[in-house]
């Protein structure tokens, strides 16, 4: 499913010439709107790869789970470590689960 972005959360990367998610988009679909906050622009294009999710600094961009997976209103947001990434999953039903996934520079 396309990025969803959090107008209440999005700052636009404080007025960076180029935000951390349109940076990262490997199909170039990320974008600032007029009132300089992210949207993508060709959600038909986008390939849930999920860059934009795990860059944003602020947390704004939300992945809902394909139907087909978790009926709407299932989501998936992802919360960067410095050397790990947590997965927090909510089900239609309001159930939080978290996942702590080690990233490749985690030494042990
Ligand atoms: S990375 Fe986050 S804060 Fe920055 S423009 Fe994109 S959605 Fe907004
Ligand atoms: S999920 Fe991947 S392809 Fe889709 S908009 Fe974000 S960075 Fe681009």
């Amino acid at each position: 499913m396309p990025p969803k972005v959090n107008l209440e959360k999005c700052d636009g990367c404080k007025a960076q010439d180029e935000p951390l998610c349109e940076q990262v988009c490997p199909g170039d679909l990320m974008t600032l709107n007029d009132n300089q906050q992210a949207y993508c622009r060709a959600t038909r294009d986008c390939w849930d790869c999920m860059c934009c999710t795990k860059i944003c600094p602020v947390g704004a961009i939300e992945t809902t789970i394909p139907y087909q997976l978790g009926y709407y209103g299932a989501k998936l947001v992802p919360m960067m470590g410095t050397n790990s990434i947590t997965w927090t999953s909510q089900d239609i039903h309001g159930k939080v689960e978290r996942f702590r996934i080690k990233t490749r520079t985690e030494q042990d």
